[in-house]
This record gives structure tokens, sequence and C-alpha cells, in this order.
């Protein structure tokens, strides 16, 4: 096999084709991108020998750039790990990761179209923003082959062998682009100014020594290493960038200088959206582990807390053994250390930027906030600090607010902090008929839309620190806005109204008993026919639901139906009930399903249900 040609899917493509027609402000970065990706393969290389001492080659790792200007070419070498046949294929061949052919649509309709390059980070890609063709000669680690891969863009690439490269590593070469468009800001990028300014911006801490033109052009600094004062934050984007492969600057960055027992620095950063994988793919987060400033492993996931996983950045110590592994790195004592370390700084890191910059930890909370929220569940020592930090939706206004903000609009002698969760839409929350009572009683309620809201509900008597004001779920049967002498005057009423509902309510057990202990009716709703309570102490409907989502099989709950005694449906039932008409069975049943339709539940039979409505509307309407 000399030269085989393949395609790239469509969608990759058409990807492509953006990439060359592309108008993205900022073209330098393709520079960037073959440098980090060179800068891994080196990091890689090392791992590798590290792991097995025959592969070590006697060459000086190091990044290459050379170019000719006459020519317009430009390539960026390196003797890191290279790539095989297979390799080529799956990296570079494979540009779609999942999820881009909705970004690309998505792109299309908005016209986003450099948006998308920024949020997406085509990475090598971005090649063909500065050149019509580009060719990849690369030896894997180990290996006596040598591939060449050839690309101009147009949707096919080629794969032949190639004579054999003195070394392992790769070499990607450039043939660029002519400025036939007369923009003004295209530059030349074989020109060696151009360069060098590019490699100075973006490139300088770079850990491994860039050569150009016979000379090491970068500091190699670890950009972790250097005082906060002599770094701008420009650099610290960058660095973030070529870390992550995010195009877009990081929302905040957080500096760890630990000293004492443990010694340990960290350049930790906080992206300014979640990565579009981020919640399909818990891997996308990561910290990287150094120790004196060798790098050692990504996604180290040892040293942060699952609920901080979008957290990126980088650790430094000193006080680990390089040769470390996984495996060890768990059992380390120092590694707990640093961990605890770590995330004490960045919650309070976050409450600093919470009083700071609302607007921006708004925009962080938006992203990442139902991921941190985990933490108030599975980390009892921080709970209360995460609880400090969270910020939940009410029925006061379209703000954010926090539990303390919450607590000074508090009515003097309200009992605790009324919740509300359900389905994770805002608007059908806000419909809930739960809410008609507190809404009439000029009682603010908070909104809880997350799935993880309901745990922390449920948790929350074991969760809140001493002394804190109760979260009050106002889905339970006990929760009411009234005071004691309302509650007294509604018992005496209701009571008044038992005898008058006995019989509806013996209906309704007969054909819901096995999803209802009791039906009572209820003096609360104002606009409601009907909703559903939980039981005392039993669990709510989305944890319930959320479980057997997950594959568990929790009890079955049984729940209450309320009636509102004032609603002329209800009355109208409580009629047809004391004459024995059979219709009463299915609209019961269709309370109850529209009931726990506003908890986000949808209806055990949707063909009953539908036929159901069918036959009401031909009532209706027809007849
Ligand atoms: P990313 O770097 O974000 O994963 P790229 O498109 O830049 O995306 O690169 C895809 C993959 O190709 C890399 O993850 C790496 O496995 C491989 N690759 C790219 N450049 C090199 C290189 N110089 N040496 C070895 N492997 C490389």
């Amino acid at each position: 096999m000399s030269e085989e040609k393949f395609y790239f899917q469509s969608e990759a493509a058409e990807l492509l084709k953006m990439m060359i027609s592309s108008v993205y402000s900022n073209r330098d970065i393709f520079l960037r991108e073959l440098i980090s990706n060179a800068s891994d393969a080196l990091d890689k290389r090392r791992i590798e020998c590290l792991k097995d001492s025959e592969l070590a080659e006697n060459t000086k790792p190091e990044i290459l750039i050379t170019s000719d200007s006459e020519k317009k070419i430009l390539s960026v070498s390196d003797n890191g790990i290279g790539m095989s046949r297979d390799d080529l294929i799956a990296y570079l061949g494979t540009i779609a990761k999942s999820g881009t052919k909705e970004f690309l649509k998505a792109a299309k309709n908005e016209n986003h179209e450099n948006e998308l390059i920024g949020q997406f980070g085509v990475g090598f890609y971005s090649v063909f923003m500065a050149a019509d063709k580009v060719e990849v000669l690369t030896r894997k680690l180990g290996s006596s082959e040598t591939y060449k891969f050839i690309s101009d863009g147009d949707g096919s690439y080629t794969i032949e062998d190639a004579e054999q490269r003195s070394e392992c590593g790769t070499t990607v070469t450039l043939y660029l682009r002519h400025n036939d468009s007369n923009e003004e800001e295209f530059k030349d990028y074989s020109n060696e100014w151009v360069i060098r300014e590019i490699i100075e911006k973006y490139s300088d801490f770079i850990s491994w020594p860039v050569v150009f033109k016979d000379k090491v052009i970068n500091s190699q600094k670890a950009i972790w290493q250097r005082p906060d004062s002599e770094i701008k934050e420009e650099e610290y984007n960058e660095f973030y960038k070529h870390l992550t492969h995010d195009w877009r600057d990081p929302l905040t960055h957080i500096k760890i200088n630990a000293e004492g027992a443990t010694n340990f620095k960290g350049l930790l950063f906080i992206p300014s959206e979640a990565p579009y994988d981020m919640f399909m793919n818990p891997e996308a987060g990561g910290i990287s582990l150094y120790i004196n400033r060798v790098f050692i492993m990504n996604d180290c996931k040892e040293l942060i807390p699952e609920y901080l996983r979008f957290v990126r950045g980088v650790i430094d110590s000193e006080d680990l053994p390089l040769n470390i592994s996984r495996e060890i790195l768990q059992d380390e004592p120092v590694t707990r250390v640093i961990r605890k370390s770590t995330q004490r700084k960045i919650l309070v890191e976050l409450k600093k930027l919470l009083s700071s910059d609302r607007e921006k930890y708004i925009k962080f909370w938006s992203s990442f906030g139902r991921i941190l929220k985990e933490g108030i569940i599975r980390d009892s020592e921080y709970a209360k600090n995460i609880l400090e930090i969270a910020l939940f939706r009410t029925t006061n206004n379209d703000d954010w607010t926090t539990l303390a903000e919450y607590e000074s609009r508090m009515k003097p002698d309200q009992e605790g902090i009324y919740c509300l969760t359900g389905s994770d839409n805002l608007s059908a929350l806000k419909a809930s008929p739960k809410l008609e009572a507190f809404t009439e009683k000029n009682l603010e309620v908070l909104l809880m839309t997350d799935t993880v809201d309901s745990w922390i509900l449920a948790q929350a008597g074991f969760i809140l620190p001493e002394g804190s004001k109760k979260l009050l779920n106002i889905a339970s049967d006990e929760v009411s806005p009234y005071s004691d002498d309302e509650k007294k005057e509604n018992e005496n009423k209701l009571k008044a109204l038992d005898s008058e509902f006995e019989t509806l309510k013996k209906k309704a057990l007969e054909i819901l008993g096995d999803k209802l202990e009791n039906v009572k009716p209820s003096l609360t709703l104002t606009n409601s026919p009907a909703c559903i309570r939980d039981s005392s102490g039993g669990m709510s409907v989305q944890i319930e639901y959320t479980l057997r989502a997950m594959g568990q099989n929790p009890p079955a709950q049984k729940r209450i139906l309320e009636l509102n005694a004032n609603h002329p449906v209800i009355k109208k039932l409580l009629e047809m009930s004391k004459n024995n008409d059979e219709k009463v069975y299915d609209i019961l049943r269709l309370l109850y399903d529209q009931s726990m339709i506003l908890e986000g539940v949808a209806p055990d039979d949707p063909a009953d249900f539908v036929k159901r409505i069918d036959d009401l509307m031909t009532l209706a309407l027809v007849k």
C-alpha cells in the first residue's frame, strides 16, 4: 500500500469549508494549536519512556519551527510520541466529535460561525485558516514506520508510506494561503517577525524548548511559579487555552500557593461556559498534576472532589515522587491535603466573586451551579459553605437570590424558607397549584428546578448548621402558609366538609388506591381543581422518579390528592358521585394525571389519558 484516500464525514467536510472561508478574527491561534499539540506529544513521550526505558531515544526533546518565506511554507516539528497510521485516521481524520452536527446546524441558523469555531475548538483543523494544504509526517515512538498525511481541506485526505523519519515525532508542514482576498488582517505566517510575535504571545510558557532559527525563543517559565504581579491577564488566558483546548477566555482564575507541611502551587480556572460535552462527558474537566514543574498526568480526579469537576488547571507539588501512579496517588496522604486545601480555596474564591462581581458570578452559576450543588449532599463538611453561595430562583422576582437574601425578606413570624421543587422547567414550576396559597398570602417561595434540589430538600435537616432557618418543602402536607388561628379555622371548615366528600373520596380510593394514601378537600387552592402532595415522611415525586430513571426501584409512594372544595369542577364531581354517575371515575383519573403532569411526571398510560381528554372534548364541543 502506498497511498490511500479517505473522506471526512460530511459534517466534518462542512466544518473544514467553514474554517477555510473563516474570517475568524484571530487566525494566529492556529500556531498556538500546533505548538500545544507538539508539547502534548512531548509530554506523552516522556511518560511512555518513564514506563519503558527501552523506548528512550537519544534525542533532546524540542519543538522546532522552520519557515521559508519565498515558498510560503511554515512547519512545526516535534520529537514527541508521534502517530501510527490508525492514530492518524482516528485523531486527524475524525474531527467530528460528538455533537458536531447539532452545533453546525445551530451556528448556521444563527450566523454564528465564528463563535462555533471558538466554542468547538477545532484544534488541528485551524491550520486551514492559514494554509490551503497541510502535510503531516509522523513516526510513532517504538515503531519504524513513517506515514505522510496530506489534506487540502477539501473533504478528503490521503495517507501514504513515507521514508523513515530519523526519530519518532511529527512534522506538520503548512503550505500557506496567499492573500487573494486582500484582507488587511491577513498576515504572512512565513515571516520571521510574525512567527516570533505569535509564539511570544501564545506559547511562551510551553515547558519544552521552542526552537526557531537555532535559538530557543520561549522562556519556558511555568506560569504558576511566577509571581502574580508579573503576569498579565492575557497570559493566564493563553495558558488556559493551551491547557484546555478551549478557545474562549476563562471566566476567572484562582491561584493557590500553599506552604507548610505540604507545599504546592495551583493555577485553576473556571471556564466561561460549560464545554459542550460537560454534561455528557464527565471526563471533560480536570486538573493536571505536575511535580516540580514536570507534567505527570492530566484529569487527576484524586485532587479535586467530583462536584468541582468543572474546574480546570494545574497543581504542582514538590512533595510527591516523580514516578507516582494514579493508584498510589489515591492513597497518598499528601493528595488528601492538596485536595482539601484546593477545595477550600475554590469555595472561598467563589464566595469573594459572589460579593465582588455578581454578574460574573451569575454567569458562573448558570453554567456550573447544578454541578456545584451536588457538593451540598455529598460533602457534609462543606455543605454549609456551598449553600451559602448557592443561588436560587424565587417567586419574588426574576432575579437569583441567596438564602441569606431570602431570609432578609422573610416575614417576622415566618418559620422557615419555603421551597418548591419540581419539573426542570421554571415556568411550569411557577404554574404549580401549590404556590397558590402562598402567593395569596404574599409569601416568597424558592423555585428549585434542578434534580439535585429535591435531594437537598430531603436532607436539609442533616445538612443545615444549627440555628439556620429550616428549608420547608411546600409540597409536604405539613407545610402551610397559615397562622395557628387560621389553621384552626381551616380545620373546622374542612371537618364540616368531610361528610360531603365521603363518597367522592371512597370512589377515588377505589380506582387510585395503589397511588393514593388519602383524598382530602382543600381550601388553600385558588385556581386549580386539584394537586398532589407528598405524605409526611414520604419520598418526593421528583426523588422517586429520578431514582426510577436511574434504574433503581424505590418502593412506590402513596400520595395525597387534594381537591379544591371551592372549584366548580369539584362541586360538580361531588354532585355526580352522590348520583352514582360512572363518569366520576374518569374525571378523578384525569385530575390525578394532570396533577402528576404538573409534578413533571407523564401519565402511566398516555393512550388512556388522551382518550379521556378526547371524550371530554366531544362532550364539551359536540354533544
Ligand atoms: P485536541 O488537541 O484538542 O485533541 P487536535 O485536533 O489538535 O485536537 O488534535 C487531535 C489529536 O491528534 C490530538 O489529541 C493528538 O492525539 C493528535 N495529535 C495532533 N498533533 C500531534 C502531534 N504533533 N503529535 C502527536 N499527536 C498529535
